[in-house]
C-alpha cells in the first residue's frame, strides 16, 4: 500500500468511521464485530501492535527478510488503518532485545534501541539475555531507550547480598488508549539467574511471578484507577501450561490469578507463534491464520522471533467486557522457495522506512568494519577442514572443546571436567595468522547456545559409549579425558556394554569412579540429538546457558591473543585413543 496515499486519506477516513461504526461497506471496518457496530459509542476498539525476542536483528537478513526498517513500514500501516477507523495503538515488545547478530552484539545492541524508539514502541519486558552483558551496559540501553523497560519481579539486593523491598525496573505502567485505562505489568522469567553469568545478575533478586503478580495487582488496585490490566512478559508460552525444565510461562501466569484480572499476556522468551488450534499448537506458516491462546479469561500472544512477524490484535471493549475481534501475525518479508528453487516473498513486499534504513546503515557499516578487526592471532593452521575433523581429533576440536568447558566453568558452578564437540560442527579451518569475528563465524556459523550437564559417572560411560562410536559428522571431539575406545566392540560381542565399548582412566585430571558425578560442555545442538547424539536436555542437570558458541569462542580468542597450536595439539593433555582389531586406529570412522 502507498504510505502517501494513506496519509492523504485520515481526515476523510477519520470523519466516516465516527458517522460509519457499523457500515459493512467499509473494508478498514473488516476487524470491527457486529457487536460493536451495535452499540456504538458504548463501544472503543484499540490495537496492540507486538513483538518479541528480537535478538539483534535490526537489520535485515542476507534474503531481505524482517528488519527494522520493513517493520517500521508494517506497524505506520496498521496505525493508520486503526486511527481511520476510529481506534489507537499501543506497541509492546516481549523482550530480548539482545544477542543472536553478531553486528548487533558488537554494539552492545545501541542500533536495536535506536530502532525501537524510531518505531515508537510504548514498553518492553525485560528478557534473560538483556543480562547478558554487566549492567551498567543494560542502564545504558535503558537509557537510549524512549519507552520503559518494565519488569515487576527484579528486586535489588542490598550489600550483604540480601533481597531489598527496592525494584530495578518499573513494575507496571499505565497508558491511555483510547480513552481506557490500561496497566502493563512486567514479567521477567525466573530462571534468568540460572542462564546468565552469576555476576550480572549478583545484585539482583528475582521473585516468583505468579506471587509478584498478586502483589503488583494490590499496588494498583489502591493507586491507580485503571479499566483493565495487561502482562508485557518474558516467560514462555507452554501449551497447557506444561513447561517441563523450564520456569513456569504464560499459561500458568493466567491460571494464577483469579478470573477477571488480567485481560491479556503479551508474552516472548519460547519464541513460537502462539497459534493454538485445539489444546495444542497449529502447524502454523506464514501468512496462516493465528487463533492466540485464551486461558482464564486470559488472552495470550506472543509473535515467534526476531521480528519476522508483527502481532495485531485488534481489541473491542464494551462495558467493561474485553473481546478480541481479530488477530494476525503479520510476515513482515518472509520468503520461500518458488519451484524454480528462488526465494520469492510469501506476501506483498512491505517497503523499508527511508528514515529507519538511513539511521541504521551506519550501525550495520560499523558492525560490518568491527568483523575484521583482528582479536587474536595463532602460530599456525587450526584444523576444521571436514575431511579431517570428522576423522580424527584436531587441534581446533580441541580449542572449540576447551574454550567452552573453560568459560562456563568461569561463569557457572560447577567446575567442568571436559568437553564434547561434533565434529559436523566445525565448519571451517582458521589459517595461521590474524583472526577475526568473522573468522569465528565461518567456523562456528550456526549460533548454537553453549551448554552442560552433570551426570554420574554411570551416565557418562553410558554417553561417552554412545558417541565415541560415532562416525561422520557425529565423529566426536573430546577434550581432555584419557580414555580407550573399542571400536568394534560391538561387531566381536552385540551384547557389548559401555564398559566394553569405553575404558576411562580420567576426566579432566579426575581419577573415573562410576560412583561419582562429572560435568561437560557441548553444544545445545547435540544436546537436543542433533548428529545422532544421546538427548540430555532432559536430563535434571542440564543447562543451555543461552550464549551462542561464536560469542563464546570470541571471548576465548580475545583473552588468548596468541594461540600456540602446539598447546592444542591433540596429544597434549589427554584424548581418546580409538582401537579396532586390536591396533590403535584415529577415530571410528572407518
Ligand atoms: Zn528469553
Amino acid at each position: 500500500m502507498n504510505k502517501i496515499l494513506l496519509k492523504g486519506l485520515v481526515a476523510t477516513a477519520v470523519v466516516s468511521a465516527l458517522t460509519a461504526c457499523g457500515s459493512d461497506n467499509n473494508d478498514d471496518n473488516k476487524y470491527i464485530s457486529q457487536a460493536c457496530a451495535d452499540a456504538g459509542d458504548a463501544c472503543t476498539i484499540f490495537t496492540v501492535i507486538h513483538t518479541n525476542d528480537n535478538h539483534g536483528r535490526f537489520w535485515a537478513n542476507k534474503d531481505g527478510e524482517y528488519g527494522m526498517a520493513a517493520r517500521k513500514t508494517a506497524i505506520d500501516n496498521i496505525r493508520d488503518e486503526v486511527e481511520r477507523a476510529g481506534g489507537d495503538t499501543i506497541l509492546l515488545s516481549g523482550g530480548d532485545i539482545n544477542t543472536g547478530v553478531p553486528e548487533s552484539d558488537m554494539q552492545d545492541a545501541v542500533p536495536d534501541f535506536i530502532g525501537m524508539s524510531m518505531l515508537g514502541y510504548d514498553a518492553m519486558a525485560v528478557g534473560n539475555h538483556e543480562f547478558d552483558n554487566p549492567l551498567t551496559v543494560l542502564d545504558m540501553q535503558a537509557n537510549i531507550a524512549q519507552f520503559p523497560m518494565l519488569a515487576a519481579n527484579i528486586y535489588k539486593k542490598d550489600l550483604n547480598g540480601d533481597p531489598t523491598q527496592e525494584r530495578y525496573f518499573e513494575p507496571y505502567r499505565v497508558f491511555e488508549i483510547n480513552g481506557l485505562k490500561v496497566a502493563i505489568i512486567g514479567f521477567t522469567t525466573v530462571d534468568t539467574p540460572k542462564v546468565v553469568s552469576p555476576d550480572n545478575v549478583a545484585s539482583l533478586h528475582f521473585t516468583d511471578p505468579q506471587e509478584e503478580i498478586q502483589k503488583v495487582l494490590t499496588e494498583i488496585e489502591t493507586n491507580e484507577t485503571v479499566d483493565m490490566v495487561f502482562a508485557l512478559t518474558h516467560m514462555g508460552h507452554y501449551a497447557n501450561g506444561e513447561h517441563g525444565t523450564e520456569a513456569p510461562g504464560d499459561v500458568k501466569l493466567a491460571e494464577s490469578v483469579a478470573k477477571g484480572k488480567l485481560q491479556a499476556i503479551i508474552g516472548g522468551h519460547s519464541q513460537n507463534p502462539v497459534c493454538m488450534e485445539g489444546d495444542g499448537y497449529a502447524d502454523f506458516n506464514p501468512g496462516d491464520e493465528c487463533k492466540p491462546d485464551e486461558k482464564n479469561g486470559t488472552f495470550i500472544m506472543q509473535a515467534h522471533e526476531w521480528g519476522k512477524y508483527v502481532g495485531r490484535a485488534d481489541f473491542e471493549y464494551i462495558d467493561g467486557q474485553l473481546s478480541l475481534s481479530s488477530y494476525k501475525l503479520i510476515p513482515i518479508n518472509l520468503k520461500e522457495e518458488n519451484e524454480n528453487e528462488e526465494l520469492v516473498f510469501i506476501t506483498e513486499e512491505i517497503e523499508q522506512d527511508q528514515l529507519v534504513l538511513d539511521a541504521l546503515q551506519h550501525y550495520q557499516d560499523l558492525g560490518q568494519e568491527l568483523l575484521d578487526v583482528a582479536i587474536s592471532s595463532t602460530d599456525g593452521k587450526l584444523e576444521g577442514d571436514r575431511g579431517v575433523v570428522r576423522a580424527e581429533q584436531t587441534n581446533l576440536g580441541q580449542l572449540l572443546t576447551r574454550a567452552y568447558a573453560d568459560w562456563v566453568t568461569a561463569n557457572f558452578e560447577p567446575t567442568v571436567d571436559f568437553g564434547v564437540m561434533n565434529s559436523g560442527g566445525i565448519r571451517d579451518s582458521i589459517a595461521e595468522g590474524t583472526i577475526s569475528y568473522r573468522d569465528v563465524l565461518t567456523v562456528q556459523p550456526f549460533a548454537n547456545d553453549v551448554a552442560f550437564v552433570t551426570m554420574t559417572g554411570t551416565e557418562v560411560q553410558d554417553y561417552l559409549a554412545n558417541v565415541a562410536l560415532k562416525t561422520g559428522g557425529g565423529m566426536p571431539q573430546l577434550y581432555p579425558m584419557e580414555m580407550n575406545v573399542t571400536c568394534d566392540a560391538i561387531e566381536i560381542n552385540p551384547d557389548a556394554t559401555s564398559a566394553d565399548i569405553v575404558q576411562i582412566a580420567s576426566l579432566g585430571g579426575r581419577d573415573f569412579n562410576l560412583a561419582d558425578n562429572y560435568t561437560f560442555s557441548l553444544i545445545n545442538f547435540s544436546a537436543k540429538g542433533g548428529d545422532d547424539y544421546p538427548v540430555v536436555t532432559a536430563h535434571a542437570n542440564y543447562i543451555d546457558t543461552q550464549r551462542s558458541d561464536a560469542s563464546v569462542l570470541r571471548e576465548y580468542f580475545e583473552k588468548n591473543p596468541n594461540i600456540k597450536v602446539a598447546e592444542y595439539a591433540p596429544a597434549n593433555g589427554g584424548h581418546p585413543k580409538f582401537f579396532r582389531g586390536g591396533s590403535e586406529v584415529k577415530s571410528c570412522a572407518k
